[in-house]
């Protein structure tokens, strides 16, 4: 078998169209919906993940800003400023980029977030909606598996689900919303006992682990849908040859990057035992940002009592 490969951009740049049609109609009522983002420190993939943020934004017609704040930042001023994004009725979405330097605590500044505006979905009152089965913001990834999967008619009622990894950015929300629809679901993670032998019971398998080509073939079940989430970075040059031979692409990558964007499936033995896969990059990365652009309508949308529409 060789698996259908799952075109994550493609169904990302359908949100977004639906996204921008939302914008259209809405500026026209004299709404332009608002995203402020703010990153501290200089962490590089956060670097690029909030550039990638402000230029959708920009090209669906939503308004952003990034606060760039110094590593050193104090909590102090760092909870001051999301107070006064708070305060400001002008804002629709609030979001902080994650991971933050130390010492600083993420959960701690993620629960300053009004709920409302909280376009990741990260504060604890959303979590606890959509664990509850009513949905507010839905993390982005998440989010973006679950519409990978409805587009390519995954189905999803009565199926076996593992998870593989329970952070509170991927893992529990994917876990809460394959629940929700309907499907048995298994959560792995670094103590899971015989991780490939639960894996391989999976009709769907969302790996997100962060750990470049953790799932072989050995750990899919024939015909399995399988979300690839991860995204490592590998600079090893006999890593990349091992997991890509021949490939020319991923060889100048290395060369001119210095690395290479490596998912947490071994792309090429899975894609001979899957039914459906993910690649990376080009799988589920772009629909992270169209969720988070299909958030912030929603944000300003609901802040006013209109329809989110998209
Ligand atoms: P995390 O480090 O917070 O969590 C990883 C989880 O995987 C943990 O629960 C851990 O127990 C589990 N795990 C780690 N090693 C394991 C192993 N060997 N066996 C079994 N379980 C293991 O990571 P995260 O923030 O959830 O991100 C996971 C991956 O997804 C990363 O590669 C990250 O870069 C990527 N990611 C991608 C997007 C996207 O838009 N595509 C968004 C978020 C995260």
């Amino acid at each position: 078998m060789t698996a259908t490969i799952l075109d994550g951009a493609a169904v990302a740049a359908a949100m977004r169209e639906r996204v921008t049609a939302r914008v259209r109609q809405l500026v026209a009522l004299g709404v332009v919906p608002r995203l402020e983002v703010i990153l501290v420190g200089d962490h590089p993939a956060s670097q690029v993940y909030v550039a990638s943020k402000g230029k959708a934004c920009e090209k669906a017609g939503i308004r952003s800003a990034t606060h760039r704040l110094a590593a050193a930042t104090r909590a102090a001023e760092l909870a001051g400023l999301i107070a006064g994004l708070n305060a400001d009725a002008d804002v629709d979405g609030i979001l902080l980029q994650m991971p933050l330097p130390p010492p600083l605590d993420g959960r701690t500044f993620l629960d300053l977030i009004d709920p409302a505006r909280d376009v990741d979905g990260f504060h604890p009152t959303n979590v606890g909606l959509l664990h509850q089965g009513r949905p507010a913001f839905v993390p982005c990834t998440p989010a973006g598996v679950l519409e990978l999967l409805r587009v390519a008619s995954v189905p999803l009622e009565g199926c076996r689900a593992v998870v593989l990894g329970r952070s509170e950015i991927v893992g529990k929300p994917m876990a809460a919303l394959l629940l929700a629809r309907h499907a048995t679901v298994t959560v792995c993670h670094s103590r899971t006992r015989d991780l490939a032998a639960v894996c391989r019971e999976a009709d769907v398998l969302v790996a997100a682990a962060g750990r470049p080509a953790l799932v072989t073939a050995d750990f899919v079940k024939p015909g399995a849908a399988v979300v690839d989430v991860g995204v490592n970075r590998v600079e090893d040059a006999a890593t990349v040859a091992r997991l890509y031979p021949g490939d020319e692409e991923r060889r100048t990558q290395l060369a001119v990057k210095g690395y290479t964007l490596v998912g947490d499936v071994d792309f090429n033995s899975v894609r001979e035992v899957a039914g459906a896969l993910t690649p990376v990059p080009g799988g589920v990365g772009p629909l992270t940002i169209a969720g988070l652009l299909a958030n912030t309508v929603a944000a300003a949308c609901r802040r006013r009592g209109l329809e989110t529409g998209a």
